[in-house]
């Protein structure tokens, strides 16, 4: 298949080890955070970890959206639908977030809740269109990949006069973690982190573009290097930090250029400019609260927003004690080294967020590399 084939060819790949195996200094570790969740599945779906020499480390970050929901979101969603009596839509993985009282999206559904999964915000208000005797919320969640498709919903909901269509607008920033990342006390006080670059997103760099990683290259001496989806791209990405490493680089540069550019998509940044602003806080699962690090809907769009609509206050929630989530997602600890992992948490009974998307680092480290760990 083209554009896909190319970028998984097995002999390409081994050169590529190669090459990095002849690039890197022997004497020194290297320590690359991937932040995307994506690369996470994919490094851990082709092995691309064994390809490497041991002394450069991959390092699974923040960028997966389910993992980072906190429960009292969450928690949310679900007295909407079980309290309120409204039919809540939202995308298939938020259906398993461990939630309050052993409860999920799933599980309150069971319970009576009017919960369905919906494979796009605009299934959501064709819901609400064709059921204008219920109260239709779409629980929006995710990056900047997900946020314009729910500000194209707010607006056709608005254009088509609905009364019975709002949003709980959960969509979160990637630069505010990636420098919460950098910044967090946690971190620096285990210190057991060293990062030395980033694998940027790819999808999210689609639509924001290269330049919003340009500060973090600037202000704390980091290279970023985008790169796409595909096991080759993460190699040539990590071959290219390596070398700014080497060379004492500290710049963002794009592997990733046939879908990203220094600009991103404009049309969609001025569309979510429109319908969304700034939140002055929210919690992270794993990363506590985060200014400036969160959308919340305009108040020109206020009867949409299912926060102002219905009477939610939010409560914070901890994780399960024996949870290593937050560790995990701040890149302090590896997947097996929670106690849960694999035993009581898998991804059929998932205790923690990482455990349920493909994307988590738990459930990416379940699937394909698991057996590894019992080898070693
Ligand atoms: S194995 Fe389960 S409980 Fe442990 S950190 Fe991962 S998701 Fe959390």
């Amino acid at each position: 298949m083209k554009y896909i084939d190319e970028f998984r060819d097995g002999d390409v790949a081994a050169g590529l080890a190669e090459a990095i195996r002849r690039e890197v200094n022997p004497a020194r570790s290297y320590h690359f955070m991937e932040f995307c969740g994506g690369h996470t599945h994919a490094i851990s779906r082709y092995g691309v970890s064994d390809l490497l020499p041991d002394n450069v480390r991959m390092i699974h970050g923040p960028g997966c959206p389910v993992c980072v929901l906190p429960i009292g979101r969450v928690d949310q969603a679900i007295r909407l639908a079980l309290d309120e009596g409204v039919t809540l839509c939202t995308y298939g993985d938020c259906l398993r977030v461990p939630a309050s009282d052993g409860l999920s999206l799933l599980k309150a559904k069971a319970q009576g809740g009017d919960i369905r999964m919906v494979y796009s915000s605009a299934d959501a208000v064709t819901l609400a269109q064709k059921n204008p005797d219920k109260q239709v919320v779409f629980f929006a969640i995710g990056f900047e990949t997900t946020t314009p498709p729910t500000a194209v919903a707010i607006k056709q909901a608005a254009a088509l006069g609905l009364k019975n269509f709002s949003v709980l607008c959960c969509h979160v920033l990637t630069p505010s973690a990636i420098s919460s990342i950098l910044e967090s006390p946690e971190v620096r006080q285990w210190g057991t982190v060293p990062l030395d670059g980033f694998i940027g997103p790819a999808h999210v760099s689609t639509i924001i573009g290269s330049r919003p990683y340009e500060f973090f290259a600037e202000e704390y001496r980091k290279p970023v290097v985008i790169a796409g989806f595909e096991p080759l791209d993460v190699m040539q990405a990590i071959r290219m930090l390596i070398r700014q490493v080497n060379e004492g680089r500290a710049e963002v540069e794009n592997e990733f250029s046939r879908a990203v550019d220094r600009n991103g998509n404009l049309k969609a940044q001025q569309l979510v400019a429109e319908v969304f602003e700034m939140r002055k806080n929210f919690e992270w699962r794993g990363l506590n609260v985060l200014p400036y690090s969160a959308l919340r809907i305009r108040s020109q769009f206020a009867e949409f927003d299912a926060e102002k609509r219905f009477p939610l206050d939010y409560r914070p929630v901890p994780d399960h004690k024996a949870c290593e989530c937050g560790a995990i997602l701040r890149g302090v600890k590896k997947p097996q080294d929670c106690k849960l992992f694999g035993t009581v948490c898998t991804p059929e009974n998932p205790i923690g967020s990482c455990m349920v998307s493909s994307e988590g680092g738990c459930a990416a480290h379940y699937t394909y590399g698991r057996y590894k760990d019992l080898a070693q």
